[in-house]
């Protein structure tokens, strides 16, 4: 079942899956199976040829990771998902066909610490490299793209602070100087936000967060808008022109919409590796199916939160974007309309000190590098996450010193507030 038709609720259980045609088990069976048999020798050579599309190896497909693969396609209005082993795969994934040696991806400032520091160093020794600019300003995009680029690059409510992109304007930008545009939509789920309505090309995920949504898998995925024409430049050899591995196919010409999709496993997933295990695709599936309920109580209690900090005299801000006080206020309408999610940072009086003692003295929420969580998670990002940025970085990413970022769950909002205040008091004493 993965009709389109059917509202977002529905999807999130039934997309993609369907009862176990030999045993009738319900719920999506976990095929541990590293290998399947093939019917004959045609067969053999029909599934190496990518004659005929099915089950070789698990390290490039699996049934249960491609009901997943399905699903979260289906959530994201994709034709077409590849999952991968963590969010920060899924990025490498989804470059991986678009770049090579000299090629450069123009991406925001606000971003995941993890992926300021892929960006800015490890992806130097692909011979690839990215050009930081603040995303709010689209000439300072126009001017960073230059002949060598091959992608833009942003994340929807992009981390730590929750700032919203303006994903249409940038979509924008990058289609008038015919380049895909991925959109990293980890932060927001395709429940609050859907980035190919808004002219993404490929969206990316780490399943670890809000899709798993209970902090047991580490997992990504890259969806395929199937809109992108691969074929409109030389630009991006690897999907238009002859691929010698698989005896000169090309992949848009052959798979048409699916190209970036069939790339991504039949040689992304082949020769990276990076495969996502069953058992994870499992526990995503299962986390995927209670999404919009869970986002609605992340929401809720995000807004209650922020706005209880933000009338408390011992914060001197709070970033929620779903604070009318916001810079980003008004693009949460347009760009997430259910809501500016459940992460962001506040500045506590008192500076680093102050962050330090209200971290220590939390009882509810957990001191963890993660978000996306049932449970509240709380963060100093400039000294963990963000350590590896200078300064000017931490701060233009939104990781300033004297806040802290937290990831609200969804136990009882009054409990959440009752911990925050008590911890303050400490703080600030
Ligand atoms: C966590 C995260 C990543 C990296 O995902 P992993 O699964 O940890 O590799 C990338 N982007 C964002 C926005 C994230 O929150």
């Amino acid at each position: 079942m993965s009709d389109a038709t059917y509202g977002f609720d529905t999807l999130a259980v039934h997309a993609g899956a369907r009862p176990d045609p030999t045993t009738g088990a319900r719920n999506t069976p976990i095929y541990q199976t590293t290998a399947y048999v093939f019917r004959d020798a045609d067969h053999a050579a029909a599934l190496f040829n990518l004659q005929e599309v099915g089950f070789i190896y698990s390290r490039l497909t699996n049934p249960t990771v491609a009901v997943l693969q399905e699903r979260v396609a289906t959530l994201e209005g994709g034709v077409g998902a590849v999952c991968c082993s963590s969010g920060h795969a899924a990025q490498i994934m989804a470059l991986f066909p678009l770049m090579s040696p000299g090629k450069n991806v123009v991406v925001s400032t606000r971003l995941y610490g993890g992926t300021v520091t892929q960006m800015t160093q490890t992806i130097k020794r692909f011979g690839w490299s990215a050009k930081f600019v603040d995303f709010d300003d689209l000439d300072a995009i126009r001017d960073a793209i230059d002949d060598d680029t091959r992608a833009v690059f942003c994340e929807s409510i992009a981390n730590p602070g929750g700032y919203i992109t303006d994903l249409r304007a940038v979509a924008d930008v990058a289609d008038a100087a015919g380049l895909p545009l991925i959109v990293d939509n980890t932060s927001a789920t395709p429940y609050l936000c859907r980035p190919i309505e808004h002219g993404a090309t490929l969206v990316v995920h780490s399943l670890t967060k809000y899709l798993t949504g209970n902090g047991s898998v580490t997992g990504g995925v890259v969806v395929d808008s199937g809109t992108f024409d691969w074929s409109a430049s030389d630009k991006f050899p690897s999907l238009s022109a002859s691929e010698p591995a698989y005896h000169g196919l090309k992949f848009h010409e052959t798979f048409g919409p699916l190209a970036f999709t069939f790339h991504g496993i039949a040689i992304g997933l082949r020769d990276l590796g990076m495969t996502l295990n069953p058992q994870a695709a499992h526990y995503t599936l299962m986390g995927i199916e209670t999404l919009g309920l869970r986002m609605e109580k992340h929401v809720s209690n995000a807004r209650k939160i922020a706005n209880w900090l933000e009338q408390d005299d011992r914060v001197n801000y709070v970033t929620y974007a779903g604070l009318e006080s916001s810079p980003y206020f008004n693009r949460v309408e347009q760009v997430c309309p259910r809501g500016a999610g459940s992460l962001f940072t506040f500045a506590v009086k008192g500076g680093y000190e102050a962050c330090m003692k209200l971290i220590d003295s939390l009882e509810i929420f957990s001191h963890v590098a993660n978000l996306g969580d049932t449970r509240s998670l709380i963060i100093h990002s400039a000294s963990t996450t963000h350590r590896q940025l200078d300064e000017n970085q931490q701060r233009a990413a939104g990781a300033d010193p004297e806040v802290v970022r937290v990831s609200i769950g969804i136990e009882d909002p009054d409990d959440l507030i009752a911990d925050l205040d008590q911890a303050l008091a400490k703080a600030t004493a």
